[in-house]
């Protein structure tokens, strides 16, 4: 991998964690407990509890996101950065600003899936 290349994908990155975290603000205001006397009548207070269950799930999701792009951006300096687990090839550099924490290669990725 080139240096240029890493450049790419740890700017690549990091938009991905300021997305991330300024969602993650947003999900958490969401997030916040339905106190039983708020103004909801009982359907929409059925409404938000189920929207309530969307959010903390995307929460959960999001918050594993991010600490997985966390990690790619202190493990990219290593040499291992961007080579495959299994084979030692190179990960493909699309492939890695898609997904920056993936540490198989496409072919591996779909062999022992
Ligand atoms: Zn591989």
């Amino acid at each position: 991998m080139t240096n240029d290349e890493k450049t790419l994908i740890k700017k690549s990155i990091k938009e991905k964690i300021g997305e991330l975290e300024s969602e993650l603000v947003d999900l958490k205001e969401a997030a916040k407990p339905i106190s039983p006397d708020s103004a909801y009548g009982r359907l929409s207070r059925m409404d938000a509890i189920n929207n309530k269950s969307i959010v903390d799930a995307a929460l959960v999701d999001k918050s594993t996101e991010l600490q997985r792009l966390q990690y790619a951006i202190t493990r990219i300096e290593l040499s291992n950065f961007g080579k495959c687990s299994k084979c030692g090839d190179d990960i493909a550099v699309k492939r890695l600003m898609s997904i920056p924490y993936v540490t198989l290669c496409i072919s591996c990725a779909s062999r022992f899936r």
